[in-house]
């Protein structure tokens, strides 16, 4: 009893190609092998999933990033990471595809502050192979990378550090369908409808994203042919569970693993200014609106951004499904705007930020126009800077004559606008979640993390057993 318990985090990242396997439903696996075979091992804290920079080209489907940690006796450190590698290895062998660059990291004693500063940069920016090697040096004889320098080594190290570095938080219970993880999945998932409305209608103030009510859509359940059954997404994890036994799920499951997420509290959003935002940036942007919204063929809306202190400019897109294209088509010159998202370079226009916020914060409410022509009552036209102006219908000249202010009618709010459900991304806050607590310390509940031993299609759920495994 009076050993010293040894910390132990996890991260893994980059295990699913194309279509099969899934980070999430590796780690689940791996978290229910520990958790039969080192019983002792004590867990305090969820599963940690991050959603990483989304602009990033060579990134896995979801972009999602896991790490975990536990805390056991130095003697059962080794079967620990025996543990891991073998399900590593034997998931890895399963979903063997072209792609993946699977990340895996084991991390001895407290996440250090570098592994934190590398979360906000893989959330918010593009990571050097450099940067990552030299956090790595720092860490030598606390750190382990069993299968090498990976690309997806970024994400479980960034994992890691978000453990310790999340301000804002929600949950996530994420469950997993039967059957072999590299095996062939349908793409529909068999779960009731009906029981999606009942849960979001009883359980709303506590979930998000649960039922697209305009589309008649389940927000829940993901959209490949992978091992993931369905996701519940919101702030309370007792809810969580809740919530899950008011579905009516038709098909066999796996089980079931609550994690602490940095989903849709918009942490991508670090402040940028107009000239530094980059391709593979995400962030937030301030500046006025230049010229005219440009509507491209298909609807979605492209606004030039500027300010009055210099010539820099920067295009930001608003795309039709998240239905924003509608707000920005009304912007005008002069308006000024807060417009967050990712950036990407558009050949011709240079740096594009893909827009998923828009805060209106000051409506342009006038401009200036031509004179009217004296005489015949015509719009005059400018004959040169500092030359007066030329009535294109009469030829009246005039040099005294100066522009006339006009005021705008706006069919414009001053507020915030947010992406429709169905086109809100995993890190991206939506609107029901405004003004929602994010809070990352929730205590670790005796049921994070559910097994189903016989993973059979349950008409029962509520008869469901408890979960194996409670925490101490
Ligand atoms: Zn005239």
């Amino acid at each position: 009893m009076c050993e010293d318990l040894e910390n132990v985090h996890i991260g893994l990242d980059d295990i699913d190609t194309g279509s099969q396997g899934c980070t999430t439903h590796l780690t689940f696996r791996v978290l229910r092998s520990i958790i039969n075979q080192i019983p002792q091992a004590v867990f305090s804290d969820y599963p940690v999933l991050i959603r990483l920079n989304p602009t990033i080209p060579f990134k896995t489907r979801g972009n999602a990033a896991l790490s975990f940690a536990v805390k056991l006796r130095e003697r059962e450190a080794q079967s620990l990471r025996e543990i891991v590698l073998k399900e590593v290895t034997s998931y890895i062998a399963d979903v063997r595809g072209a792609g993946a660059e699977p990340g895996v990291a084991l991390l001895y004693g407290e996440v250090p502050e570098a592994l934190g500063r590398l979360y906000v940069k893989a959330l918010s920016d593009y990571v050097h192979r450099d940067y990552v090697l030299g956090v790595i040096k720092t860490l030598e004889g606390s750190l382990e990378v069993p299968l090498g320098y990976s690309r997806g080594l970024i994400g479980a190290l960034a994992a890691m550090g978000a453990s310790k570095h999340l301000r804002e938080c929600t949950y996530e219970l994420l469950s997993y369908r039967a059957g072999r993880a590299g095996g062939e999945h349908s793409v529909e998932r068999c779960v009731d409808g009906e029981s999606v409305k009942v849960m979001d209608e009883s359980l709303r103030s506590y979930t998000f994203l649960n039922y697209d009510y305009e589309s008649g859509e389940l927000l829940i359940t993901p959209s490949g042919p992978n091992p993931v059954l369905l996701g519940l997404r919101g702030e309370d994890p007792e809810a969580l569970v809740r919530a899950f036994n008011m579905l009516r799920v038709c098909e066999s499951y796996e089980g079931w693993v609550i994690y602490k997420t940095n989903q849709a509290v918009n942490a991508h959003h670090v402040e940028r200014c107009l000239e530094c935002f980059k391709p593979y940036q995400t962030g937030c942007v301030r500046a006025r609106v230049v010229g005219k919204p440009l509507v491209l063929p298909g609807g979605d809306v492209l606004v030039k951004l500027g300010d009055r202190d210099s010539e820099a400019r920067l295009w930001a897109v608003f795309f039709k499904e998240t239905g924003l294209n509608k707000v920005a088509g009304r912007l005008m010159t002069g308006d000024l705007i807060t417009v967050c998202g990712g950036g990407k370079y558009w050949e011709g226009r240079g740096v594009v930020v893909h827009s998923d916020f828009l805060e209106v914060l000051e409506l342009a409410s006038e401009t200036y126009v031509n004179p009217k022509c004296p005489v015949c009552g015509h719009r005059m036209k400018s004959s040169g800077r500092s030359k007066g102006w030329k009535c294109p219908k009469c030829g009246f000249k005039s040099t005294s004559l100066s522009k006339e202010v006009v005021k705008l009618a706006r069919d414009l709010e001053r507020r915030a606008y947010r992406p429709r459900d169905i086109a809100v991304k995993h890190l991206v806050m939506p609107e029901s979640r405004v003004g929602r607590v994010s809070d990352c310390s929730k205590p670790l509940i005796s049921k994070w993390i559910y097994f189903n031993s016989s993973p059979l299609p349950s008409q029962a759920p509520r008869e469901r057993l408890p979960p194996t495994q409670a925490s101490p």
